[in-house]
């Protein structure tokens, strides 16, 4: 198995954790482009969201639920940005599905 977040996941890569349960991991972002920047990612190998069927809508909602609760113990009130980079026109650069969690300044729209 050679996904990098997976081995995130299961602990054989080391990472600063934020959040963590059953189905969810959220980590420090390596290169933070936000003071607050974490991804959570879910447990199961997922490439994208290009891959995700209807049984995995519970899992995205959760992922969802991960970052609001992250952005509140972050005290994140002034708002934040949830980000899924999706395949190469979406920049997506590591293949395990994986939310960004951006806060702590103010972010311009559209993205670049
Ligand atoms: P994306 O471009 O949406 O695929 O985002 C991948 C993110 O993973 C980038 O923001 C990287 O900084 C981050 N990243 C890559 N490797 C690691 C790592 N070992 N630990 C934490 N973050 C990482
Ligand atoms: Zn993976």
């Amino acid at each position: 198995m050679s996904c990098i977040f997976c081995k995130i996941a299961e602990g054989s890569i080391p990472s600063t954790a934020i959040y963590s349960d059953d189905l969810a991991y959220a980590f420090a972002d390596l290169h933070p482009q936000a003071p607050v920047h974490v991804l959570i990612i879910p447990r199961e190998h997922i490439d994208s969201m290009m891959d995700v069927d209807q049984s995995e809508s519970a899992l995205l909602g959760h992922l969802l639920w991960v970052a609001a609760e992250i952005a509140r113990t972050k005290k994140l009130g002034k708002g934040y940005r949830i980000v899924v980079n999706t395949g190469s026109d979406g920049g997506q650069t590591v293949d395990h599905l994986h939310l960004h969690l951006l806060g702590g300044r103010h972010f311009t729209w559209p993205p670049g």
